[in-house]
């Protein structure tokens, strides 16, 4: 089968978390027969999970590392697989904001979905990785609420994440989502703030969106989202 490399996946919305819907909906290995990089969550919330060169790893709120198995489950995860011809540019001595605002500046793709690609050195990183929640499950804000943060100096790794519109806050998370792991697979998570030193840049723009929903779930199907609000929540539990 040709890799769609114009094509981001996602299944689940971050919308369904937002409640506490965090039953796992879909396996990892069916989940990467769609992508081979790419960032979500597992089953019960938890820990932030992060794709790359095919491989899904979790890195759970105590710190641990977990390489996740096929038959793991994920309520939400986005994944596309990652074009190799993509232009790549050196960065250097940018935040987080820094490098959003730059991104930005140099390419009109605000109204469009694109992944973000960061291999190399960052002077800091800093992350966040939830608990994973035993029933009856909180919402997310009560989570987010209880997540463990970690700061590293001089670290090596790489970052995988996505841009998403405005408009589409509530499928994903609006503005840049980015997940880290360093090389020796011992420090990451969801990003909340990084220095980079030197790293490599890549961004891979989409031209198609798949959104796959849970409709095997009786709880997702029967569940009343509510809309107001949900930003609020999202951004409180998100950043
Ligand atoms: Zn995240």
């Amino acid at each position: 089968m040709q890799k769609d490399t114009k094509k981001m996946y996602q299944h689940g919305t971050l919308a369904l978390l937002v409640p506490g819907l965090y039953d796992g909906t879909q396996s990892i290995g069916e989940l990467l027969k769609h992508g081979d990089y790419g960032i979500g969550t597992a089953q019960g919330l938890g820990g932030e999970m992060i794709v790359f060169d095919g491989v899904a790893y979790l890195v759970l709120n105590t710190g641990e590392v977990q390489v996740l198995t096929d038959d793991v489950l994920t309520p939400f995860a986005t994944v596309h697989f990652n074009d190799e011809n993509s232009a790549t540019q050196t960065v250097s001595e940018l935040d987080f904001k820094q490098l959003t605002q730059k991104i930005l500046a140099q390419h009109a793709y605000q109204n469009i979905f694109f992944a973000v690609t960061l291999r190399g050195k960052f002077k800091y990183m800093k992350t966040r990785a939830v608990a994973k929640q035993a029933k009856p499950y909180p919402p997310l804000v009560a989570v987010a609420d209880k997540q463990s943060v970690f700061e590293a100096n001089e670290t090596t790794g790489t970052v995988v994440g996505y841009y998403a519109p405005q408009l589409f806050e509530g499928m994903a998370v609006a503005g840049f989502h980015l997940h880290y792991l360093d090389d020796k697979h011992e420090m990451g998570g969801h990003i909340l703030d990084f220095t980079i030193q030197e790293a490599k840049l890549s961004l891979q723009p989409f031209s198609s969106v798949e959104q796959h929903f849970p409709i095997e779930d009786p709880t997702f199907m029967q569940t009343d989202f509510e809309l107001d609000g949900l930003s609020k929540q999202i951004r409180q539990a998100e950043s």
